[in-house]
């Protein structure tokens, strides 16, 4: 018998308390907002002015904190943790382990003569040093100086998780090379803002800051905890390499939006508490389409902080989930044959008058600034598409993309049939000056009807990679597992590049004459031209799609290996430097940590999966065949040579089927072994990766394809691997 699935099966939910953990949720959930977070609110409380002022300004302005200002932070933070029974603090950061990370420290000092007090001062407020060698730096550490140091980030609020003060803070080497995802966000930030603030003063000079926004939706499987410790692969990898498809997968579409099963529905209750008080602002949670999949998505915030608290709430999900008895899985594909899981950004631009620049406004002068940031979006999405693919690349990303379930590897932009109308309109627009008429016919016919249009615009293409839905693109290929910073480093640089662009080319047409308005109209003209191949409105599933991209000249770059070989590509490092994101060095340095990261993951996948075919599937098998061959040998004890042969001749069939899928797994990971070895030694990061995935990780169909034969012959009973069914439906 094998005990591990069988043990896990018998913990499970029918097991009361595994039901039983319901969760009250106070009527008013609004009262516990932020009260673990030194927000605005608390720092107004808890700040002299001047202090005060300070963090406004470092916040929405960027200004530089005083040292004895930062002290009285520290101070102020300390006393108002303490009140709420804290008695720790820690940097709060997001290295490229993919993971958030954090030191403990005790507020506890010892002083003389036996005493001690609680201390927390401005320099360990503002910095600390963490063993930067334990964290990937993709070379730059043996290059450059062993250690690095965490900062402040002051323009994402300090929380209190448990009895720790968590302070959110950027990760850099100590020559200054950034080693985690917060610190190049922040710098894209500064860019768009820059840019987008320049172009919008043709439109109000009002505007002296553009922020961007993002609300993303989060997706997750949930699996019994006593079920998800009896598979080594998903305890090991994340996702399950072996396992038949259960009868009922997700045909009937019965989950999707189906009511949330109770235990769930507690977990939810209880994530929904704690996101409330850590300021994380959800607002809706469903059942996704797979079985055990669910989603959770908040208002949108600001960039940086939305950043912040999809990484926190990932880890808070994950402690939850324990407490419930389950496991959450954010792998992109934990099973095989049901929908993986995405992570869509939602990404817009916001100022500080109040204004979304991708909503459409009320008459056409507001339209003509919607039409700009529109178009100037898909343009620098159209120039640099393969840095964005790069940008959510991952081997378990890999998975997903592609694969008739998520948008296919190929960037592609969906507007939505009617404003696609309007961009072929102005693809119309006269060279050079406009006359009177067609000035009012722009305004009144073109222009002017974007509202209206977009009010009965219910166009939703779910297969579009990138997708303008209202008042915001959605990045829809963004992976469960990745941190939203990745891709919205890369949406930033690539808008300020071409906001800063598009800025030169109106003022150069203002130069010779040309007045504002037509400037603008000619250069949107000219981008819509160049852009017109990424505009596709049709199934980006299908087939046809691939062969029309093709045709179109778009790239369909299908996996991580060949994502990241065009992330070096010389036009995005120079963007990169002309941005201030990345100097060279840490482009390279990140390219390769992903490389990396990539040939890890593939050759952990392998060696889990052979051990598990080779100490549990071909055990199992053989244990099982005995029990036919021993009845096949009594068969023929009591029927004698001749009838045995009619009697026998099914379980026979199974002896000769079940050697048959053994050798297949036998000789399926001898050959896995020698190609990982193979992989293994090669030196050149990107030649390593794709060794990976084309060598080693092709191999892997044939073992599982013959281990899932074996588990539809395999008793139930002698069966070692707990199934897909008892796995994913089991409430
Ligand atoms: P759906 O796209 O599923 O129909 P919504 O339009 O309500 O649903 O929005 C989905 C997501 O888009 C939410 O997470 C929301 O926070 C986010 N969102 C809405 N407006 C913006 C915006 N201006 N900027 C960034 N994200 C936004
Ligand atoms: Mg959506």
């Amino acid at each position: 018998m094998s005990t591990l699935r069988f043990k896990a099966l018998e913990t499970l939910p029918f097991k009361d308390f595994r039901r039983d953990n319901s969760v009250e949720v106070p009527a008013k959930l609004s009262e516990l907002f932020c009260q673990n977070v030194f927000s605005e609110e608390t720092m107004r409380e808890y700040l002299t002015k001047e202090a005060f002022q300070s963090i406004l300004d470092a916040m929405k302005k960027g200004s530089k904190i005083q040292r004895h200002i930062a002290d009285q932070v520290a101070v102020a933070m300390k006393d108002w943790a303490m009140s709420k029974g804290v008695t720790h603090y820690t940097h709060w950061f997001q290295p490229l382990t993919g993971s958030t990370a954090e030191k403990h420290d005790s507020f506890f000092t010892p002083i003389e003569g036996g005493r001690a007090i609680e201390r927390f001062s401005g320099n360990l407020l503002i910095q600390q040093e963490p063993d930067a060698s334990s964290f990937p730096n993709g070379g730059i550490r043996n290059t450059f100086e062993a250690r690095g140091y965490t900062a402040w980030d002051p323009t994402s609020p300090a929380f209190i998780m448990g009895t720790t003060l968590c302070i959110p803070s950027i990760f850099i080497s100590y020559t200054g090379e950034t080693l985690d995802y917060k610190a190049p966000l922040l710098r894209a930030l500064n860019a768009v803002d820059e840019a987008a603030t320049n172009v919008m003063q043709y439109f109000d000079k009002n505007v002296t800051k553009v922020t961007p926004t993002l609300g993303w939706e989060q997706e997750y499987f949930l699996v019994d905890s006593a079920l998800y410790q009896s598979r080594p692969d998903l305890v090991l990898t994340g996702k399950t390499l072996l396992g038949h498809s259960p009868a009922k997968g997700q045909q009937l579409d019965d989950h999707y939006f189906g009511s949330i099963p109770t235990r769930v529905m507690n977990f939810m209750k209880e994530l929904e508490i704690e996101c409330m008080k850590l300021g994380i602002p959800v607002t809706t949670r469903h059942n996704e389409v797979a079985p055990n999949q669910f989603e959770l998505a908040p208002m949108f915030e600001e960039v940086n902080v939305a950043v912040d608290h999809n990484s926190l709430l990932m880890d808070i999900m994950a402690r939850i989930a324990h407490r419930h008895h389950f496991h959450i899985l954010f792998h992109e594909k934990p099973f095989a044959g049901v929908n993986g899981s995405g992570k869509h950004n939602n990404w817009s631009l916001a100022t500080d008058t109040g204004e979304n620049l991708l909503s459409p406004g009320k008459n056409p002068k507001k339209n003509l600034q919607f039409l700009t940031f529109f178009v100037n979006t898909i343009k620098a999405v159209h120039e640099y598409a393969d840095l964005l693919r790069a940008s959510i690349s991952s081997a378990s990303n890999d998975h997903r993309l592609g694969a008739n379930e998520a948008p296919p590897a190929i960037i592609s932009v969906f507007i939505g049939s009617q404003l696609f109308r309007v961009l072929e309109e102005l693809e119309k627009v006269t060279e050079g000056k406009l006359s009177p008429d067609e000035k009012t016919d722009l305004k009144l016919n073109v222009v002017g009807k974007i509202p209206e249009i977009l009010l009965d615009n219910t166009d939703r293409n779910r297969t579009s990679p990138f997708a303008f839905t209202g008042n915001k693109f959605e990045i829809r290929a963004v992976g469960s597992s990745a941190n939203c910073a990745e891709s919205m480093t890369v949406m930033n640089t690539i808008a300020a590049k071409q906001l800063g662009d598009f800025k030169k080319e109106v003022d150069a047409l203002i130069e010779t004459g040309l007045k504002k308005d037509e400037a603008i109209f000619n250069v949107l003209r000219e981008y819509i031209k160049q852009c017109k191949n990424i505009m596709f409105e049709g199934d980006g599933y299908s087939d046809d799609w691939a062969k029309e991209a093709k045709k179109r000249g778009l790239n369909n770059l299908k996996t991580t290996p060949e994502a990241l070989k065009q992330e070096m590509d010389k036009k995005f490092v120079d963007l990169y430097e002309e941005m201030g994101i990345f100097t060279h060095r840490e482009v390279e340095a990140r390219n390769e940590i992903k490389l990396e990261k990539y040939s890890t993951v593939i050759d952990i996948e392998a060696r889990v999966l052979s051990d598990i075919a080779r100490n549990h599937i071909i055990p199992s098998a053989l244990n099982y065949q005995n029990r036919l061959i021993e009845n096949v040998k009594g068969l023929k004890e009591i029927f004698g040579d001749k009838e045995f042969k009619t009697l026998a001749k099914e379980q026979m069939s199974l002896i000769t089927n079940i050697s048959e899928n053994i050798s297949k797994i036998k000789l399926g990971v001898e050959g896995l072994m020698k190609a990982r070895e193979a992989a293994k030694a090669v030196s050149d990061s990107q030649k390593q990766a794709e060794n990976y995935c084309n060598k080693v990780k092709p191999l892997f169909d044939g073992i599982r394809e013959a281990s899932d034969d074996l588990e539809m012959m395999v008793d139930d009973e002698l069966w070692p691997m707990t199934k897909y069914r008892e796995m994913l439906f089991t409430k």
